[in-house]
């Protein structure tokens, strides 16, 4: 079992760590030997100083909670990939400026990620689900105190549907990221077309569907023959204006 953990995974394991509820970041951190502080910061959302053996995180006061957990996880991804440097994180859990997977950055996102989600305790409450939609996904959020859009990607990462999280702004393509099993064919539209009910709940103000609902593909994919499949969408207005969907592939559209 421990053979197929990630580092991060490895930690919470080897403390006996089982349930979301027991993933205490603080003291995770105090076991590591790295103190942490909550004060406001300006530039950043976490830093950390530290010299080979103990180390300080200081966490901005000002974020909400699992933003401050994510950016806490990230913090000691840093801690245990790149020890003794100083350095000041955005830790965004979606940042794709700088993408590859020995970028620092990302290195201690996908750290953050497994320490907050775990795949492990995630895989067997996902496998359980009857339904997934905006709903679900929330409530695995609310059960692991963590972000619904970190939820959202790691629910991608899964690999076990053929999903793409896709977020828009008013001015268009914000990011997205698709699950391995959907074909690079599936390319987005660079604006949001606005009679998809993505679309109208960010630029009409329209209220969100309770459940998937079905779309020509032509209004959110760019290649030729879109028309010819159907897919299915849910959204949700994220902080900042901007909408993130779950768009769901057609079994005929994965050849
Ligand atoms: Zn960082």
């Amino acid at each position: 079992m421990t053979d197929a953990l990630t580092p991060a995974e490895r930690i919470l394991y080897g403390l006996g760590i089982r349930h979301p509820c027991e993933i205490d970041l603080e003291a995770i951190a105090a076991s590591r030997g790295a103190f942490v502080k909550y004060q406001p910061l300006d530039n950043c959302e976490a830093m950390i100083a530290g010299s080979s053996k103990r180390a300080v995180i200081l966490v901005n006061s000002n974020s909400c909670e699992t933003r401050q957990r994510f950016s806490l996880a990230h913090e000691l991804g840093h801690w245990h990939h790149h020890r003794g440097k100083v350095l000041y994180c955005s830790s965004d859990e979606v940042e794709e400026t700088k993408p590859g997977p020995l970028n620092p950055e990302r290195q201690a996102d996908g750290f953050a990620s497994d320490l907050v989600l775990p795949t492990y305790m995630f895989r067997p409450i996902f496998a359980k689900l009857k339904r997934f939609r905006i709903q679900e996904a929330a409530e695995i959020a609310a059960e692991f105190n963590v972000s619904l859009t970190a939820t959202l990607i790691k629910c991608v990462e899964l690999n076990r549907l053929p999903i793409i999280l896709a977020c828009y702004r008013r001015s268009g393509y914000s990011w997205s990221r698709p699950a391995k099993m959907v074909p690079s064919w599936w390319r987005l539209h660079r604006t949001l077309d606005r009679e998809t009910f993505a679309g109208r709940m960010l630029f009409d103000g329209a209220s969100p569907e309770a459940w998937p609902r079905k779309m020509p593909a032509d209004a959110w994919f760019d290649f030729r023959g879109a028309g010819d499949y159907e897919v299915q969408e849910q959204s949700v207005m994220l902080p900042g204006a901007e909408v993130l969907t779950i768009l769901t592939i057609p079994e005929n559209g994965l050849g």
